[in-house]
């Protein structure tokens, strides 16, 4: 660019008046003339933009990596990287990187013919800036670079609060309600999950299922509201339990499912016969006298006879038929070869 700084509406800018209306840019300016890059740099930080420069495409790349500028002003013919290829390359690493910030690319050529404008559009130019540097026409061109990057900022602004919103409305779609724990959706997720990793990679994975004894009962007789207290109860009771790694679903209106990730039958068993004594230990008065009890069933995932997960669920859900037959508040395990 060199000498070719035009300088005709200079003092003005000199004098300070007439403050650029623009909002300030963080602005790379790359010439591997040094004396005219900083010619251009500093009439653009009299504007108000903060500049810097560049003396090389190399250089300017890592200055872009760094700073992550607004508006990169860099000459077309350089002495090594092009100004072309430097935008090309920027646009590459950004794009790998998933930025979301925009960087306003001006190339700065003598040349106007259709076939260069357009290899630079290619390399992803946005604007071209002709030789001798107007700084006017540079000022100009800097007021579509603010609307652009304006523009880029609060759509990458809009993507991240959306990705907030769909990430929480994901959650709240797996979430019951009134216990707080997984629900019946994420349950059929993951127990597919579990089955294939079981199926695919011999991984052990048992279920238990639970249900709250004669719980109809005591809806009838202390209402409804009560029997939901009754329900979040239990279900902290199951939360502080078991592990952390053991992921706790409403299954049905009183009935909970615990999956347990390398967990052999036995050990399952155990954590369930856990969580039966944590709820009698809850001494929630139930209707007939005693207290509000629970029974379970556990089966582990048996990747020879269960043809699906819900055959796996169901063969839990068999075991704890048989704990309620046996008289309830007690836990029952159904192996593949019993069912
Ligand atoms: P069993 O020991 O055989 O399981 O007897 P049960 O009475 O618990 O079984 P049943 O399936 O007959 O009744 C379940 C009851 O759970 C019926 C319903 O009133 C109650 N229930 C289901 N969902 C909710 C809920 O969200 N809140 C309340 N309060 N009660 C619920
Ligand atoms: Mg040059
Ligand atoms: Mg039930
Ligand atoms: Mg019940």
């Amino acid at each position: 660019m060199g000498a070719a700084v035009r300088t005709d509406d200079h003092d003005r800018r000199q004098r300070g008046e007439n403050p650029s209306p623009l909002e300030p840019m963080d602005i790379l300016v790359v010439d591997d003339d040094v004396e005219a890059a900083k010619a251009i740099a500093k009439a653009l930080t009299t504007l108000g933009h903060v500049c810097r420069t560049a003396a090389s495409g190399e250089e300017a790349l890592a200055l872009i990596a760094e700073r992550r500028p607004d508006v990169v002003v860099s000459d077309w013919e350089m002495s090594g990287m092009t100004g072309a290829e430097l935008c090309k390359r920027a646009r590459a690493t950004g794009a790998a990187n998933g930025d979301a910030f925009y960087m306003y690319f001006i190339l700065v050529t003598g040349r106007g013919d259709r076939e260069h404008r357009l290899a630079g559009m290619e390399a992803g130019a946005d604007d071209f800036q002709s030789k001798p540097v107007d700084l006017d026409e540079l000022e100009a061109r800097l007021v579509s670079a603010a609307r652009v990057v304006a523009l880029h900022r609060k759509l990458a602004e809009q993507t991240a609060q959306l990705r907030r919103e769909s990430r929480r409305l994901y959650v709240a779609a797996r979430t019951d309600a009134l216990t707080g724990v997984h629900n019946r959706l994420a349950l059929r997720d993951e127990l597919a999950q579990m089955y294939a990793r079981a199926t695919r990679y011999d991984h052990r994975y048992a279920l238990g299922i639970c249900d709250v004894d004669l719980f109809k009962a005591y809806n009838d007789t202390f209402g409804h509201v009560a029997g939901d207290h009754a329900l979040c109860a239990v279900a902290d009771a199951i939360r502080t339990t078991v592990r952390a790694s053991d992921a706790i679903y409403r299954y049905g209106g009183e009935e909970f499912v615990i999956l347990f990730p390398e967990q052999t039958l036995a050990q399952a068993a155990l954590a369930m016969e856990r969580v039966r004594l944590a709820v009698e230990r809850l001494k929630i008065p139930a209707p007939g006298g005693g207290v509000l009890t629970v029974s379970a069933g556990v089966a582990e995932v048996d990747p020879q006879a269960d043809r699906s997960p819900e055959e796996w669920l169901a063969r839990a859900d068999a075991a704890l038929y048989g704990a309620k037959a046996d008289g309830r508040n007690r836990v029952e395990t159904l192996s593949s070869s019993s069912s």
